[in-house]
């Protein structure tokens, strides 16, 4: 730390990203990226064209995808608000909604990002227990007094909520901001964007990085009431006017175009999921139910640190959180097929070198 750090930032305890090895070949199922490439037409719009036009810069309407967003979700253009991947949008959420008067409410067991916001931007917030079964408990969000933010699904847990269950805290929270963070919403639960016209205080941010296999892009967007995207550009325009690069924006336009792409390979996802939650339970795991791109799973037998370490000396990344309820977890991406299946072969081979040690404990 150098002498110059402000005050405000001293105590800041950074978000730790999972890990993108650089020196060895992985399976890499850490940071639940896509394990299928970008939209086919991605890759031709990205092209000499588009580099030649980086001297200039980038549209800061980034309209052409404002646009081709707004169709594919139905809603009018002054109703998205596109940013440098979806933690730059709850960054912007943070910097517009959250003061001293209208503090933060988010599970315990939630994306570490709303935490690290919360102190970034000096906002007090209340970590609300998940239940044992890690499941929220919607009452605890009834007329909490506080802006809300829930990732639906739940990460880690890959838990949804329904519907009803969301409307219950919207209705009951009119004078706040609910956010839902839907970064795995394409891979089987429902959205909440058919809900904005009956809830002002609704704001709904999806990203990318998942569903549509562009995490290196960096794109996120927010869908919410025509005031609140005028709020959110009026911190953008005052922060980071040109937040989309122009290379980012053709490669997003052309992935929302090609609706057949993003749900051929979420179908995909969606069945390697099943999949390998079954050949994982055969193996002895507890698997929490998934609706995302990567399963949550304990073993009676082996810890999750221990599962973590030795997957990865075998060479599989995956997410681990020395963490108070979750530390015996490790969080599995699901990457294709074929990965997963030596994920399961790997996994096989850990337990039979290790349950012998067992034994004798
Ligand atoms: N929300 C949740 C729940 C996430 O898991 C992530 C990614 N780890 C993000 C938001 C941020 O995604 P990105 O910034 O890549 O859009």
């Amino acid at each position: 730390m150098s002498k110059f750090l402000s005050k405000k930032l001293i105590n800041l305890e950074a978000y730790v990203p999972g890990e993108q090895p650089k020196d060895r070949k992985y399976i890499k199922l850490n940071t639940n990226e896509s394990p299928y490439l970008p939209a086919p037409k991605v890759m031709e719009v990205v092209n000499r064209q588009a580099v030649e036009k980086l001297h200039l810069y980038s549209d800061p309407d980034a309209k052409i995808l404002v646009d081709e967003l707004a169709k594919f979700y139905n809603v009018q253009s002054d109703q998205v608000f596109v940013g440098n991947g979806s933690d730059e949008v709850l960054a912007f959420c943070f910097m517009a909604f959250f003061d001293d008067e209208r503090k933060a409410c988010f599970p315990d067991i939630t994306y570490g990002f709303y935490k690290v916001f919360s102190k970034s931007f000096g906002i007090d917030a209340v970590q609300v227990p998940l239940k044992d079964d890690f499941t929220i408990d919607v009452d605890n969000y009834v007329n909490c007094g506080r802006n809300i933010i829930i990732a639906n699904p739940n990460a880690p847990t890959g838990l949804s909520l329904t519907h009803e269950q969301i409307e219950l805290i919207l209705k009951t929270n009119t004078d706040r901001v609910v956010i839902i963070d839907e970064a795995y919403v394409d891979f089987g639960s429902e959205s909440c964007i058919s809900l904005l016209d009956k809830y002002p205080n609704l704001i709904v941010v999806q990203t990318f990085s998942k569903s549509r296999n562009l995490a290196g892009a960096r794109l996120g967007f927010a869908i919410a009431s025509k005031e609140i995207i005028n709020d959110l550009n009026k911190i953008k325009f005052s922060f980071s006017p040109y937040n989309i690069n122009g290379l980012s924006l053709v490669a997003g336009v052309e992935s929302v175009k090609d609706k057949d792409y993003f749900e051929e390979c979420n179908k995909k996802t969606i069945a390697t999921r099943e999949r390998t939650s079954d050949e994982l339970k055969k193996l002895g795991f507890h698997v929490i139910s998934s609706k995302t791109n990567f399963v949550f799973v304990t073993h009676n037998l082996i810890s999750g640190e221990e599962f973590h370490k030795a997957l990865r000396e075998k060479g599989v990344l995956t997410r681990y959180y020395k963490e108070p309820k979750i530390d015996n977890y490790v969080r599995i991406t699901i990457g294709t097929d074929e990965e997963m299946d030596e994920v399961i072969r790997i996994t096989d081979e850990i337990l039979s070198e290790y349950l012998p040690m067992c034994v004798g404990k």
